[in-house]
């Protein structure tokens, strides 16, 4: 940009992003010409508006900057208005009621705070525009939007409180995302034989493979060839598109791995882990691997997150949550540290909803994972000054010192302040905090703009109480002091994993809602609506639509799964289970006819055709439940009769057929086994 508009123009372009207003016609003019000669000089032919429906994916419309000239030539042209505005039809997208499928009007709007970008793919080459999407009525229909509210009121909120504290300087605050992003690779192969992965992105069978996780040595172990290509291209796309991934390493699931970028402002961040997990797959299928971004692919092994890297950062650069080395006498650190504290405490349950999916719920709770309970890890430094603020004020930081190694030739190694603590949902690693309970499919815009509202929230009635105190010092104690004694509960260091944290947040009074329709029935609670509604950032109708369309997304989800499960049952793993007992039928009679005993033969005999009609007749439930689930028409009641009737029926369907698995010829097995998908390489 710098290079190619005028300095005038880049300097105000610059001055507009900065304060967050919008460009004039005029400007956004000169904008969108030079944009499209770089993008013509890089071979696009196209540009898109590229938006963020509320299907947590991304849908874009091209167009070509041809224009034709009266005089019968052809112009390359790319106007401002064009860039700024788009008009895509809109009555497909999911809007949770909000507009029936007649109201087609859609507008999309550029987020100049978030880079173009340019896209190859095939031969097709195209200028990326990200845009808000939002409806004729200007209600939000995308999870772009809110999340630019929520980054408005929390700039709003911090900025009034920095000024407060006495910083004069810093003109804004932005939130701050860097998402580590988990996934599994497995051969396409492989895949081509597994209806269920190919539809649901999950593994629907599969008994357990002879060898799990348990000799923990695919953690970051070294790179296999086929994988390492893999990544060297993946991140290769990703920092064309002007994505910078940063870390890749191999995961704790054998085939499991992850990629983190470094962190960006959270809208952007947001495009650009879109970016990742398209690239992922886009990428995979070159090598003959397809990714997969499931939150739950396989049983028995680790599901996969998205670790929400989050913090706030001044446009001077000032990490507001970075504790310096003597955090007790840091006021501004510690303000926003309690307020996060008190925030996740308080909207528990609303952070908790922000990462109920059907996915999900596989994970939460599941395999070294985190569990449903919303708890925050502070570490010893950090626990032992909330205590003193409790006790009524924070008079010095424990400090990490030296870590002797014991061996003359390795250096001394500085040592943090604070062990990690890998079990934690929620918890402060540094400088920042890791929201760990987003799931690897998600978009990250929901958790965030959660995270991002009630942050905004806790710092608004800080900075109502601090703007009318004559003592600002006394009055910032009171508050850190008050804030410390009644939020103590939600602050554990300890293992998150066991059962006994679970007895012990009970006794706390933390809520532990391990369902995603109980969990996504607490949004509409009066003190969510109010929330979003004081920030502007989604009025009651959005977030009932919101609501309604992530009870439809679970419905949906648990129906296609069962209508796939129901398919594998019948057509595949039955037929050659059926055959199998007619093999063995066979050779019972053969052996009775050469005078051996049969009775082991008989008694697999008896085994698989018992299974067989357990499957049968649990694939008809399933199938049976699913009808009559999806018959229902109260979102939420729907969604209650897929957990509580169809996901038991799929569970059956699955035991039966898993048992099966173990005792059939392997040679007439239709579906590769967890072996394959997780050890071939
Ligand atoms: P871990 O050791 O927890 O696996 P990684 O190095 O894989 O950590 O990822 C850490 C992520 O946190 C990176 O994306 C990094 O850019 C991000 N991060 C670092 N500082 C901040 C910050 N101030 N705000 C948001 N994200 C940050
Ligand atoms: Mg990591």
């Amino acid at each position: 940009m710098r290079e190619r508009l005028p300095k005038n123009v880049y300097k105000e372009f610059r001055r507009i992003i900065a304060e967050g207003r919008f460009l004039d016609a005029s400007l956004a003019d000169v904008v969108a010409n030079a944009m499209k000669d770089w993008a013509i000089e890089k071979g696009a032919t196209h540009f898109c508006h590229w938006f963020q429906p509320m299907t947590g994916l991304t849908a874009e419309k091209h167009d070509s900057f041809i224009l034709p000239t009266p005089e019968g030539r052809t112009i390359m042209e790319f106007s401002g208005k064009e860039l700024t505005q788009g008009e895509p039809d809109a009555s497909s997208f999911p809007s949770g009621g909000l507009r029936a499928t007649f109201e087609a009007r859609g507008y999309t709007a550029w987020d100049c705070t978030s880079p173009v970008f340019i896209k190859e793919t095939g031969r097709n080459i195209t200028l990326y525009i990200p845009c808000a999407f939002c409806s004729y009525t200007a209600e939000s229909l995308d999870k772009k939007t809110p999340l630019l509210k929520s980054m408005d009121a929390l700039n709003a909120q911090a900025v009034r409180v920095l000024r407060i504290l006495g910083n004069t300087v810093s003109k804004n605050v932005s939130a701050t995302l860097g998402p580590e992003q988990e996934y599994f690779l497995t051969d396409k192969k492989f895949i081509e034989k597994r209806l269920d992965l190919m539809l649901t992105g999950r593994t629907l069978f599969g008994a357990d493979p002879p060898r799990g996780q348990e000799m923990s040595d695919h953690y970051f172990g070294s790179l296999h060839e086929r994988v390492a290509s893999y990544m060297h291209d993946v991140n290769i796309e990703l920092w064309k598109l002007g994505v910078s991934a940063k870390t890749q390493h191999n995961e704790v699931s054998p085939a499991q791995y992850e990629l983190a970028p470094v962190f960006a402002n959270v809208n952007v961040a947001t495009d650009h882990n879109q970016l990742v997990m398209e690239t992922l797959q886009k990428v995979a299928l070159r090598h003959n691997l397809v990714c997969l971004l499931n939150e739950k692919p396989f049983s028995g092994v680790n599901g996969s997150g998205k670790h929400n890297n989050w913090s706030m950062a001044t446009d001077d650069d000032v990490n507001l949550l970075d504790p310096g080395s003597t955090p007790h006498d840091n006021m501004v650190f510690l303000v926003m540290l309690c307020a996060v504290i008190r925030a996740v405490d308080k909207y528990a349950k609303l952070l908790r909803a922000s990462v109920a999916t059907a996915g999900n719920e596989h994970r939460l709770g599941a395999h070294e994972a985190p569990p449903a309970i919303v708890s925050i890890f502070l570490g010893d430094q950090l626990t032992d000054i909330i205590e003193q603020l409790a006790a009524g004020g924070a008079k010095s930081s424990k400090t990490g010192g030296q870590l002797k190694l014991g061996v003359s030739t390795l250096p001394q190694l500085p040592k943090d302040s604070t062990d990690r603590n890998r079990t934690s949902p929620f918890a402060f690693t540094g400088n920042k905090f890791e929201f760990r309970m987003v799931g690897s499919s998600q978009s990250t815009a929901g958790p965030m703009f959660v995270l991002n509202t009630i942050v905004a929230d806790i710092l608004k009635e800080i900075a109502d109480e601090l703007e009318k105190s004559s003592n600002v010092k006394a009055s910032v104690q009171k508050i850190l002091q008050k804030i410390a004694k009644d939020h103590k509960r939600i602050v554990f260091n300890g293992d998150n994993y066991t059962e006994e944290w679970e007895k012990e947040a009970e006794k706390r009074g933390l809520p532990n809602i391990k369902s995603t329709v109980e969990s996504l029935k607490t949004v509409m609670e009066a003190e969510n609506v109010e929330l979003f509604k004081t920030h502007e950032v989604l009025t009651k109708a959005e977030l009932k639509a919101r609501t309604e369309i992530l009870l439809d997304a679970y419905s949906m989800t648990i129906n296609i799964e069962a209508k796939t499960a129901v398919n594998i049952a019948q057509r595949q793993i039955i037929p050659v289970s059926v055959e199998y007992s007619g093999i063995l039928a066979k050779s019972i009679k053969n052996i009775d006819k050469a005078g051996v005993d049969s009775s082991t033969q008989k008694k697999m005999l008896e085994k698989v055709c018992g299974l067989i009609t357990t499957l049968s007749d649990g694939a008809e439930c399933l199938k049976n439940a699913a009808i009559e689930a999806n018959s229902i028409d109260n979102s939420a009641k729907k969604a209650e009769n897929y957990r509580d009737t169809v996901k038991p029926a799929m569970a059956l369907v699955r035991k039966a057929a898993d048992e099966l698995e173990t005792m059939v010829d392997s040679r007439l097995w239709p579906l590769p086994t967890y072996a394959e998908l997780l050890f071939v390489k």
